[in-house]
C-alpha cells in the first residue's frame, strides 16, 4: 500500500471546495458519469484502432445508490485506471487544476457555479470520503484502489477486481444524504445526462404489482444515446422533429417550424432550434434553449451565447467549443462564443430566407406567428435586421403582404409628399380607424397594419433605416392632407370669419377628461366631409412611448391634443358660416373694434409708462392700463357669450363636430345620446 499527499500546496482545499460549491452541489453527478462515459467512449476510440483487441463488453454506465451502506457508486466498463494512471490523472494534474481554479476566481465562485469542470474533485463536495476501485484495460494490468476521505492524503493500494473499468464510490457525508434517494439521483440524471451517448442505468424500471410500484428485473436506461441533433438532417422526418419537440417541451403547442444547425468548421455546434407559436407577446424566458457539451447537458441560461431575441426559440444546441468554465461576462466577450452566437443567427436567417423564397404563400400564413421574433431581431441585433430585408414583410389592413422593396415600389408613385419623402399609412386598429382608412384608400393610397407589440418601435427604426420615408398614422389628418403634395390651400377665411366660427366650433366642443381640442381650418374643395379630428402624428407618438417607456411621464402626463379640422368647402360649413356672419356680424363687430381701439390705446398707455420717470404719473397710467384691461376683458365675454348663445341654437353646428368626433371614436355616453336624440329631431 502506499499513502501520500495530493499535489496540492493548500492544506485544507476540500473545505474550500465544500464552502465555494455550496449552492451547486448536484453537479458531482454529471461530472463523474461524464467521467464515465469519457471512460467508455476512449476504449471503444481504441477499440475501433485495433489497439484493444479484448472483449468489449456491455458498454453501459450504473449509477447505484446503496442507502444502508450510505453511498452511490458510478461504475464504467471503460479504460480503467492503473497505480500511475491514478497518479498522474487523479493524484496530481485533476487537483492542481481545481486549485488553481480556486485560486483565480475565489472571490467570484458562486457566481460560475456549475459552469466549469471541477471533475472528479466535485465528489468531495458531498462526500465524506470517495474510493476508486479500477482495472486497467492495458493488458497484466493490476487492478487498485484509492481511498481519499477529504484530507489531502490518499491511500492506495492493489485489489483484486475481474472486470475492466472503473467503480467510483462515494460514502456520502450526513449534510447531503438526500444523494442517497433514488428519487432524486434519478431526477439528476434526468436533467443532466437525458442525452448522454452512452446508456446510463440506474436502478430498475419499476412495475405496477399489488397496487404499488416495485422494481421489474429490467434495468431502467436514463437516456437516450443518440438524440435527433446528433443525426443527419436528411434520415429525419417532420414527424421526428415534432417527437423530439414534444420530449423537450411537454404539454406545448407544436412548434411552426426548426433548423437544424450542423456545423464542424471553424467551430463545433450541433442542434435544433424550433420556432414556437408566439402571436403578440413577447416572453423571453430563459430556459428554453439548453445547452450541452457532448451531449452533457450545461445549463440552461444561453444568454451570450445565442442573440438575445432567438431567446424566443426553443430546443438545444450543443457545441465542445463554448468554454465552460469561466464566468458569465468572460463567456460574453469571448470571441468563439461571439462566432458562435453570429453563425446561429445567420443560420435562422437563411432558414427564413429559404422557406419565404421556397413558398411565399406558406410563409405568408405563418407571418402573424414569427412576426415578433423577426421584429425583435431586427430592433436588437443590426446583422439580424440586414439579413432580414429579404424575408421580412409589410402586412396591409386588406392582408396584403409586401417586402420592404415591394412596398417601396407599390406606394413611391402615389405617396411621395412635396418635400420628396415617401409617406408610408398605417393604421393600429382596423375597426376603430375604419373610415379614416376608408377615407385613405379612397385616395388611392394603401395603408399598412401597424398594430403589433413592437410596431412602434420599429416604425422609428425604419424611419431611419429606410431613405426619405415618414409614417403617418391614417387618422392624424384628413385623408387629403395626410400627405401633401402641393402647397397647402388656404382656408379662405378672413380673421374675423375665422374667429367667429372658431367661437361657434369651440362653444359646442365637448368635455373630455385628459383631451384638448385645437380647431383649425383647411380648403378641400372635393370632399364632402365637413369635419375630421385628427391626432397629431409627433404628439401621439410622444405619448405611445411614454406608454412604453417608464421614466418618460412628462409626455405621458400630458392631455391627448386633438384637432378639428373644419373643411371650409364643404357645403354646411359654408351654409354655417355665411349664416354665422350674418347673424353675429352686427352685434359682434362693433365689440371688434372696441376691442381694437382699446387695445392700441392700452398699447400708447404702456409706452408712455415706460418713457414717464415721474413715479405719480406712472401710478395714474397704470390704474388707466387696467382699466381698459377690464374692459377688453369684459367686451372679450360679451362678444363670447353672444357667440354661445348663437351656437347653442345651431344644431347643425353640433352635429357636424359630433360627426366628426363620432368618425374618431371619441362620441361616447352622454354626448353620444345626446347626438342621437338630435339627429332623430332633425329627421
Ligand atoms: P477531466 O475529466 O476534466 O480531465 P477529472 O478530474 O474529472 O478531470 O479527471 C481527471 C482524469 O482522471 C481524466 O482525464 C481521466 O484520465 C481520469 N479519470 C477520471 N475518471 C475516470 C474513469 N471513470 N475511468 C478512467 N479514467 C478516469
Amino acid at each position: 500500500m502506499t499513502t501520500g499527499k495530493i499535489g496540492v500546496t493548500t492544506e485544507n482545499i476540500f473545505p474550500v471546495i465544500k464552502k465555494f460549491l455550496y449552492s451547486d452541489h448536484e453537479i458531482f453527478l454529471r461530472e463523474l458519469v461524464s467521467n464515465a462515459i469519457d471512460a467508455t467512449q476512449k476504449l471503444k476510440t481504441l477499440a475501433s484502432f485495433g489497439e484493444f483487441k479484448g472483449e468489449l463488453g456491455e458498454m453501459d454506465v450504473r449509477v447505484t445508490v446503496d442507502k444502508e451502506a450510505g453511498t452511490l457508486t458510478i461504475s464504467d466498463h471503460g479504460i480503467g485506471m492503473d497505480a500511475d494512471d491514478i497518479d498522474k490523472y487523479i493524484n496530481q494534474i485533476a487537483f492542481s487544476g481545481a486549485e488553481e481554479f480556486l485560486e483565480k476566481y475565489k472571490d467570484t465562485a458562486n457566481s460560475i457555479i456549475g459552469h466549469f469542470g471541477l471533475g472528479f474533485y466535485s465528489a468531495f463536495m458531498v462526500s465524506k470520503k470517495v474510493e476508486i476501485r479500477s482495472l486497467s484495460y492495458k493488458e497484466g494490468a493490476k487492478a487498485v484502489e484509492w481511498v481519499c476521505d477529504g484530507s489531502p492524503e490518499y491511500e492506495m493500494k492493489e485489489i483484486s477486481k475481474d472486470r475492466r473499468g472503473t467503480d467510483v464510490i462515494l460514502y456520502i457525508d450526513d449534510d447531503n444524504k438526500e444523494f442517497l434517494e433514488q428519487s432524486r439521483i434519478d431526477a439528476l440524471l434526468r436533467k443532466y445526462c437525458r442525452f448522454l451517448p452512452v446508456p446510463v442505468i440506474s436502478g430498475k424500471v419499476q412495475e405496477w404489482k399489488d397496487g404499488k410500484y416495485v422494481d421489474s428485473d429490467k434495468d431502467n436506461v436514463v437516456n437516450a444515446t443518440e438524440p435527433l441533433w446528433t443525426k443527419k438532417p436528411s434520415e429525419l422526418t417532420d414527424k421526428d422533429y415534432i417527437e423530439f419537440y414534444r420530449e423537450l417541451r411537454p404539454g406545448e403547442e407544436d412548434p411552426l417550424f426548426w433548423i437544424h444547425l450542423n456545423v464542424d468548421y471553424p467551430f463545433n455546434l450541433t442542434g435544433i432550434l424550433y420556432f414556437p407559436k408566439i402571436k403578440n407577446n413577447i416572453d423571453i424566458r430563459q430556459n428554453r434553449i439548453q445547452l450541452y457539451c457532448n451531449q452533457v447537458y450545461v445549463t440552461d441560461q444561453v444568454e451570450g451565447v445565442v442573440p438575445e431575441f432567438m431567446m424566443l426559440m426553443q430546443g438545444v444546441i450543443d457545441s465542445p467549443d463554448i468554454p465552460l468554465n469561466v464566468s458569465r461576462s468572460y463567456l460574453q466577450a469571448d470571441q468563439q462564443v461571439k462566432k458562435i452566437s453570429t453563425y446561429i443567427s445567420k443560420k435562422v436567417a437563411e432558414k427564413l430566407d429559404r422557406m419565404f423564397k421556397d413558398n411565399r404563400k406558406e410563409y405568408e400564413t405563418k407571418w402573424n406567428d414569427i412576426e415578433v421574433f423577426i421584429k425583435y431581431g431586427m430592433l436588437t441585433d443590426e446583422k439580424f435586421y440586414d439579413q432580414s430585408k429579404k424575408f421580412f414583410l409589410l402586412r396591409d389592413v386588406n392582408d396584403n403582404y409586401f417586402t420592404l422593396e415591394e412596398y417601396r415600389k407599390l406606394v413611391e408613385a402615389n405617396q411621395t409628399d412635396k418635400e420628396g419623402n415617401i409617406i408610408y399609412l398605417y393604421a393600429t386598429d382596423k375597426t376603430e380607424q375604419y373610415s379614416y382608412i376608408k377615407g385613405a384608400e379612397e385616395k388611392g393610397y394603401n395603408v399598412l397594419l401597424m398594430d403589433g407589440q413592437l410596431d412602434q418601435h420599429l416604425i422609428h427604426m425604419l424611419e431611419s433605416k429606410l431613405e426619405k420615408t415618414r409614417f403617418v398614422r391614417v387618422d392624424s389628418d384628413m385623408p387629403e392632407r395626410l400627405i401633401v403634395k402641393n402647397d397647402e390651400q388656404n382656408s379662405g377665411l378672413n380673421p374675423l370669419q375665422a374667429d367667429i366660427l372658431t367661437g361657434i366650433f369651440r362653444s359646442v366642443l365637448p368635455e373630455i377628461k385628459d383631451t384638448n381640442f385645437i380647431v383649425e381650418y383647411t380648403s378641400v374643395p372635393g370632399s364632402d366631409i365637413p369635419a375630421t379630428v385628427t391626432q397629431n402624428e409627433m404628439m401621439r407618438r410622444m405619448k405611445d412611448m411614454a406608454a412604453l417607456q417608464p421614466g418618460m411621464n412628462f409626455y405621458g402626463a400630458m392631455p391627448a391634443m386633438y384637432a378639428i379640422v373644419v373643411n371650409t368647402e364643404q357645403a354646411a360649413v359654408k351654409k354655417v358660416l355665411e349664416e354665422a356672419n350674418t347673424a353675429l356680424e352686427s352685434s359682434v363687430m362693433p365689440l371688434r373694434n372696441e376691442i381694437e381701439s382699446l387695445n392700441n390705446e392700452i398699447t400708447e398707455l404702456r409706452k408712455q409708462q415706460n418713457e414717464n420717470k415721474d413715479d405719480n404719473e406712472k401710478e395714474s397710467l397704470k390704474s388707466q392700463i387696467a382699466e381698459k384691461e377690464s374692459k377688453v376683458e369684459a367686451d372679450r365675454a360679451e362678444e363670447q357669450k353672444i357667440i354661445k348663445d348663437y351656437a347653442s341654437e345651431q344644431p347643425i353646428l353640433k352635429q357636424i363636430i359630433d360627426l366628426a368626433l363620432l368618425q374618431s371614436g371619441l362620441l361616447k355616453g352622454e354626448a353620444l345620446s345626446n347626438f342621437i336624440k338630435r339627429s332623430i329631431s332633425l329627421l
